[in-house]
């Protein structure tokens, strides 16, 4: 594989099509709607889905999540965890079959400009035997450039998701951004032209902890060897027993002959069903691989049992999460705001003998959009305080800072030094009630100060 292979098995991966292909075509054409098409779409004036990492927003579906719903994003990010431990305990890797970034872009991608340029598998292989001749080196070259524009446009397109799609694509986003479009671009091109079913093998770390999420029940692909063996007899029409000819592990991207069990290497893909579909077809059997699990392939289809003590553990989790999320969803409060003390202020006595505390309020309107919202402040705690609040009116995505000032009279009475005090801000969509304290200055009857 000119140079690249080094102890390598280059796996040369024969064309295949079928029903699960077709299938597979359906969920890559709607992947790739969400990847090309989901970052140009805009909601009420903001973008449909984006990360805003500088500024430190999530855009989702309308609504705009701030740092203040971080412990919200948090449990978003447990629930989607939570849905591929019960996802994969029930279905196995059909997400790496169907779903997985690699898989969809080498199959709708890489794997069809290596055929239209360096022809069939057999081809392929024979060329790259007979050494370094021009043939190979023209279309090696020209294979390459394009999987450097597929990694390129790839790396855009996911980009987008962050950077903005409107700015990116117009040369208008930062240089930061398209640094990191090169990074991401660099890689994807090592993984097209080279890394391949080793990242799957070596490096996912779905791959690896898979083993831990499933069991002997969960749905996998499998070769029926109750019917596929002895394999390679003469009689094939008899039971529809394999006949060895290596078409599942020719059409197989990992290289794995799945008929000596199921391996961890398998991704789940599918072809090799349609593969000995296509073979067995012509004899009038049933493909001998197939999706089942373990039991069924020792103990028939009736094995099949979807509620167990995995997928209720899991299922009852991904329950509460969702009804937590839910619960957290409809009582949001679309605006964030807090409170601190005013730097290098305490508390400070005023000629009229009353004692100042100063504080910085930070309001900032989260709303997605609509006009400016009013935003009225109060305090709580301290029934004789004097307030200087703001009364802050602020648009959509607008924040402000204002200072805060109580003032509370000086008091003869010995009172704690510390003074509990609330400080509420109520706006159109809800309230925040923030915790902070009042401070009275020096000990003693001077400065002490009458709650
Ligand atoms: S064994 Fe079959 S399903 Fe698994 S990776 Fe190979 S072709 Fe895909
Ligand atoms: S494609 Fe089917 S018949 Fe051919 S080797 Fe594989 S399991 Fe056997």
């Amino acid at each position: 594989m000119l140079g690249f292979a080094g102890n390598r098995k280059w796996v040369y991966v024969q064309h295949i099509d079928g029903k699960f292909q077709r299938i597979r075509r359906w969920t890559f054409l709607a992947l790739h709607v969400v990847l090309f098409v989901t970052p140009w779409i805009y909601v009420g004036g903001h973008p449909l889905l984006r990360l805003d990492l500088p500024g430190r927003h999530l855009f989702a579906f309308g609504a705009v999540f701030t740092a203040s719903d971080t412990v919200l994003l948090l449990l978003i990010g447990l629930f989607l965890a939570f849905a591929l431990f019960f996802f994969t305990s029930l279905f196995g890797r059909l997400w790496c079959g169907y779903g997985c970034p690699q898989t969809v872009l080498l199959d709708t991608w890489i794997r069809p400009i290596e055929r239209w340029i360096e022809g069939e598998w057999t081809t392929r292989q024979r060329r790259d035997r007979q050494g370094l001749t021009w043939a190979l080196v023209w279309r090696k070259a020209a294979k390459w450039s394009l999987f450097a524009g597929a990694a390129i446009l790839v790396s855009m397109a996911f980009m987008s998701f962050f950077a903005g799609a409107r700015e990116l694509w117009t040369g208008q986003a930062g240089g930061v951004a398209y640094t990191l479009v090169g990074i991401f671009a660099a890689g994807w091109f090592l993984d097209f032209a080279w890394f391949r079913e080793q990242l799957c093998n070596y490096l996912c770390p779905y791959a690896r902890f898979q083993s831990a999420l499933t069991d002997d029940r969960t749905l996998l692909i499998g070769y029926d060897a109750a019917r596929g063996e002895p394999r390679g007899g003469k009689d094939a029409k008899l039971d529809g027993r394999c006949i060895d000819c290596m078409k599942c592990v020719n059409v197989c991207p990992q290289g794995i002959d799945i008929r000596n069990g199921f391996q961890l290497e398998c991704i789940g893909c599918a072809r090799c069903i349609d593969a000995c579909a296509s073979v067995m077809g012509k004899l009038g059997h049933e493909s001998l691989i197939g999706y089942s699990s373990l039991v069924e392939l020792a103990q028939g289809k009736g094995a099949r049992r979807l509620l167990r003590p995995r997928t209720a553990v899991y299922g009852g989790l991904l329950a509460t999460l969702a009804a937590t999320l839910a619960f957290l969803i409809a009582t949001r409060v679309p605006f964030e705001a807090s409170v601190v003390r005013a730097p290098g202020s305490l508390a400070t006595l005023d000629p009229d003998g009353w004692v100042r505390n100063t504080y910085l309020l930070r309001v900032a309107n989260n709303a997605a959009d609509g006009g400016p919202a009013r935003f009225q402040v109060s305090v709580e705690g301290l029934p004789r305080a004097q307030v200087i609040a703001p009364d802050l009116r602020l648009r959509p995505q607008e924040g402000q800072l204002a200072p805060l000032v109580v003032r509370l009279p000086a008091s003869a009475d010995a009172v704690p030094r510390t003074l509990p005090l609330r400080v509420r801000v109520a706006g159109p969509a809800g309230e925040r009630v923030l915790e902070t304290t009042f401070k009275t200055g020096e000990t003693g009857e001077r400065a002490s100060v009458g709650p």
